[in-house]
């Protein structure tokens, strides 16, 4: 499936096989989680860096021959992320920000990704996925679960925590807070009823109308929604020395708003892609919980659908595409 023209729906294509480079591995695609960041540049919100692209960089599959790397063999088990590869040699590699790579490269953007039957992938970049974990569950962790875990760690030990947009990502950072003993706050659009009562049931302490702050002053708050009226408002919601933590890639502009909701030494930062050591740390963290993503499934071809329910508003966790003959 994969994006010709910006804001058009996705193509059905039949694209000739990938092959795998030198250090590259061949993957068949079992399932891969939908992102906002696909609906971004499906839509084109973010300028296409390649077109035809193929989108999703939240890929399951397994190793298949011919693969060139050695680091797995074929039948292993891979999980491939938004990183999709770094120089290594620029100042932010070097000071452990590969997720600032001047030469950074992200799957499905610059490389084609996974919704698809075959994608390749540098298998540096690659994760293996943790045993147990099945293909369904483990898609959504590699975006909404790895970048979420970025932004949590960015929010250090607090106890109050708040997540403004409660999708994909914030259902599974919210286990990840309750596992650390955190109150957990759900911010969902005003009048999203369904979504109030999902977060509730997942556990949150507290879920409520986004544009207006809880009873409790929030330690932290992390804005996964691309809504930039939420800034001033999660703001508001904060105690001095609070953080703020914009974890999307592409928001809306944000509203101007009074100083005073700034000042009190409020911090207010944005968290841009992921380092592989995310990856690995939330990888190894992701099963003693466990965590449980709640999933929604369409087959590939009804990509669409998905993208369209996301745009909507109406999935109630996460949606996966399940290619392959399962689907
Ligand atoms: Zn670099
Ligand atoms: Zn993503």
């Amino acid at each position: 499936m994969v994006v010709e023209e910006p804001g058009r729906p996705l193509a059905q294509r039949d694209l000739a096989e990938p092959r795998a480079q030198a250090g590259e591995v061949l993957i068949r695609v079992h399932a891969c989680g939908v992102c906002r960041t696909d609906l971004h540049i499906t839509d084109g919100e973010l300028p296409l860096h390649k077109r035809p692209i193929v989108p999703g960089h939240q890929v399951v599959g397994v190793v298949e021959e011919p693969s060139y790397g050695k680091r797995f063999k074929a039948g292993d088990r891979v999980g491939v992320a938004w990183l999709a590869s770094a120089c290594g040699a620029c100042r932010y590699c070097r000071e452990g920000l590969e997720n600032l790579c001047e030469k950074a490269l992200f799957t499905g953007y610059d490389r084609d990704g996974g919704y698809a039957e075959l994608v390749t992938a540098d298998e540096r970049f690659c994760y293996p996925i943790p045993p147990g974990y099945p293909d369904l569950s483990a898609a959504p962790l590699l975006c909404g679960g790895l970048i979420g875990f970025r932004a949590w760690r960015m929010c250090g030990p607090v106890e109050r925590i708040g997540f403004y947009g409660f999708g994909s990502a914030a259902h599974i950072i919210l286990q990840v807070a309750r596992n650390a003993g955190q109150r957990t706050y759900a911010f969902v659009r005003t009048g999203d009823v369904a979504a109030e009562r999902f977060a509730l049931d997942r556990g949150a302490d507290w879920a409520g109308d986004s544009m207006r702050p809880a009873q409790d002053p929030l330690d932290a708050a992390i804005i996964f929604a691309a809504a930039g009226e939420l800034v001033p408002a999660a703001l508001r919601a904060v105690r001095p020395g609070g953080t703020v933590v914009c974890a999307g890639i592409h928001m809306s502009d944000i509203p101007s708003f009074p100083y005073s909701i700034l000042w009190g030494e409020r911090v207010l930062r944005s968290v841009a892609n992921l380092t592989r050591q995310d990856g690995i740390d939330f990888l190894e963290l992701a099963p003693t919980i466990p965590i449980e993503a709640f999933v929604e499934t369409h087959p590939l071809s009804d990509a669409n659908l998905a993208l369209g329910r996301l745009r909507a508003g109406s999935i109630l966790g996460s949606a996966v595409l399940v290619v392959g003959p399962d689907a």
